[in-house]
C-alpha cells in the first residue's frame, strides 16, 4: 500500500492523507484548510495533487477547519464517496464550513481589489455554500469503538481522541491478500483533564501509526492553575470596574470558558454579572455541545444532575445581531465579553478591542495561541499603539495571558498515547507539527526506542 501525504507534513494545517491499496483502492483520512497567513492559504488555490473522483470514501477525524476545510472543494471537483464521522463532528463541520464560507468571500474580494490594482485577473473563492450543501450529503455517521467496513478489504475504528467534542483517532486495517496492515491516525489528541470532553481513548495495535506533533516541544501547566488564574483575572477586573473582553475560538475554547464561569458564580466564587457570549458561530457550536452529553467527561455529567445545560447561567447573553453586539458598547457595569475569533484578526472582537482597549479599567485576556504577526500577537508582545479598523488605538487595559489553555496535548501526553501501543509500531510518522515543533518531538520519542519518521509535503511512503 501507499501513504501519500498532500498536507499537514512538516506544517501544521492542511491536514490530508492518501491511502492507496495493493488493489487500487484509494480513501483520504482527513482534508483539511491551509491556514497562517498569505503564502501557507495560497495552497488552498492549488490543485490537490490527485483526482477526487478517484477516491471511494473519506474518514475525517474532526470538524476543525485544517482538518476539514477542503473537503466542499474535493466534492466541487468530482469526490462522490461517503465520508465518515462522528455525529458531533458533522454537526460542527456544517457550522464551521458555513462559516468558512462567508470567510472565504470576503477574503476573495479584498484579494481582487488587490489583483486589480496589479492588473491580474480576478479569483473565484475555492467553494460556495451550495458545495458545502453537497458535502455534506456524503456524511455517514459512525460511533466510536464499532469496526466500520469501508470496503471489502479497508475497516476503520474510530476512538475518541479527547480533543474537541466528536474528535477522533482511526484505526484502518487493510487486507492486502493474506496480509493485513494497521494503520493509526492520531488526528488531534486532547490534553488530560480537559474541562468538557472524556480524556483520550487509547489505540493498542498499529503497525504504522501517524501522530500530531503540534505541541511537540511544549509541556503544559496543570489545568488546576489555569482555572485558579482565570478566576484571578476576572476579578481583578470586576474589582476595577472595568470589561474582560476575551477572544476566543468558537468550538470547545467558548464553551470551556462558559462552562468556568457558570462553575465560578455557582460556587459562589464570582458575584452574578452580565458575560455575553458574542459570536453568532460560538453560539451555534454551543447548542451542538449541549446536544451532545454522551462525549461529556465524568465531571460534567455530575453538573448535569445539578443543572440541564452546563454551558448556561443566569448572567449569559447570547448576542447573535450585529445591533445585540453594538448594545454592548454602552453597558456601563462590569462584564465579560466572549467574542472571535481568537486570534483578533476578524470578527467581533475587533470592535470591541478598538471601543476598550484605551480604558485602563478594562481586560483583554488571551486564552489561546497567537499566531506571528496576528493583531493578538502584538498585543501579547506589548505594543502600547495598535492599529485596527482603519483607527490606531493606545493600549491601556491590562493585558493577560492563561497559557495552556489549549485542546492539544504536549509532548509527554502525545508520547504517552503513543505508549499504548503493543508491540511498539515498525514506524512513527511524525506529522502535523511546524517543521521545529516535530524535529523536536522526534527527539524526544528517540529516548524512548521508538522509531520515527517526519515526512515531507507530497511525499510517498511504501507500507
Ligand atoms: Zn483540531
Amino acid at each position: 500500500m501507499e501513504v501519500q501525504l498532500f498536507g499537514a507534513a512538516r506544517e501544521v494545517t492542511g491536514s490530508c492523507y492518501s491511502i492507496t491499496t495493493d488493489a487500487g483502492e484509494k480513501i483520504l483520512v482527513d482534508c483539511g484548510l491551509f491556514q497562517g497567513g498569505k503564502d501557507v492559504e495560497r495552497k488552498n488555490y492549488e490543485d490537490f495533487g490527485f483526482k477526487p473522483s478517484e477516491y471511494s470514501a473519506l474518514i475525517l477525524t474532526h470538524a476543525h477547519l485544517d482538518h476539514c476545510g477542503r473537503i466542499p472543494k474535493l466534492v466541487r471537483q468530482g469526490f462522490r464517496g461517503k465520508i465518515y464521522a462522528t455525529n458531533a463532528t458533522k454537526d460542527l463541520a456544517s457550522i464551521i464550513l458555513m462559516d468558512s464560507v462567508k470567510i472565504a468571500e470576503q477574503d476573495t474580494k479584498n484579494e481582487n481589489k488587490r489583483r486589480a490594482r496589479e492588473g491580474l485577473p480576478a479569483r473565484k473563492p475555492i467553494y460556495n455554500e451550495n458545495d458545502v450543501k453537497n458535502t455534506l450529503r456524503l456524511f455517514k455517521l459512525v460511533r466510536y469503538d464499532e469496526d466500520i467496513h469501508i470496503s471489502k478489504d479497508i475497516t476503520a475504528r474510530f476512538y475518541d481522541a479527547g480533543h474537541i467534542i466528536g474528535a477522533s483517532s482511526i484505526q484502518i486495517t487493510i487486507n492486502e491478500g493474506k496480509n493485513s496492515k494497521i494503520l493509526a491516525f492520531s488526528g488531534d489528541i486532547g490534553q488530560a483533564d480537559a474541562v468538557i470532553v472524556k480524556n483520550t481513548e487509547p489505540i493498542k495495535k498499529a503497525d504504522y501509526v501517524f501522530v500530531e506533533s503540534t505541541y511537540g516541544d511544549r509541556l503544559h501547566p496543570p489545568m488546576g492553575d489555569r482555572k485558579k488564574e482565570f478566576l484571578r483575572i476576572i476579578k481583578d477586573t470586576y474589582n476595577r470596574g472595568g470589561k474582560l473582553m476575551i477572544p476566543s475560538f468558537a468550538v470547545e475554547r467558548a464553551q470551556e470558558l462558559l462552562y468556568c464561569i457558570g462553575q465560578f458564580e455557582q460556587q459562589g466564587l464570582l458575584p452574578q454579572k452580565k458575560v455575553y457570549l458574542d459570536s453568532p458561530m460560538a453560539i451555534r457550536a454551543t447548542e451542538v455541545f449541549t446536544r451532545y452529553q454522551e462525549y461529556y467527561n465524568k465531571k460534567i455529567e455530575q453538573i448535569l444532575k445539578k443543572r440541564k445545560d452546563p454551558f448556561s447561567f443566569p448572567g449569559l447573553i447570547n448576542t447573535l445581531t450585529v445591533e445585540e453586539s453594538k448594545e454592548i458598547n454602552y453597558v456601563t457595569e462590569p462584564c465579560i465579553i466572549i467574542a472571535g475569533n481568537g486570534m483578533c484578526t476578524g470578527g467581533r472582537i475587533k470592535h470591541h478591542i478598538r471601543n476598550h482597549i484605551e480604558d485602563s479599567r478594562n481586560t483583554l485576556l488571551l486564552v489561546g495561541y497567537q499566531a506571528r504577526g496576528t493583531l493578538g500577537y502584538w498585543i501579547q508582545k506589548g505594543e502600547k499603539r495598535i492599529r485596527l479598523l482603519g483607527t490606531e488605538v493606545e493600549v491601556n487595559a491590562e493585558i493577560e495571558f492563561i497559557p495552556g489553555f489549549s485542546a492539544h496535548a504536549d509532548y509527554r501526553g502525545l508520547i504517552q498515547w503513543l505508549k499504548n501501543f503493543s508491540p511498539k509500531p515498525k514506524t512513527i510518522f511524525i506529522v502535523h507539527g511546524e517543521e521545529k515543533q516535530s524535529l523536536e518531538f522526534e527527539k524526544k520519542l528517540q529516548k524512548t526506542g521508538m522509531k520515527s519518521y517526519i515526512p515531507s509535503a507530497g511525499e510517498s511512503i511504501n507500507l
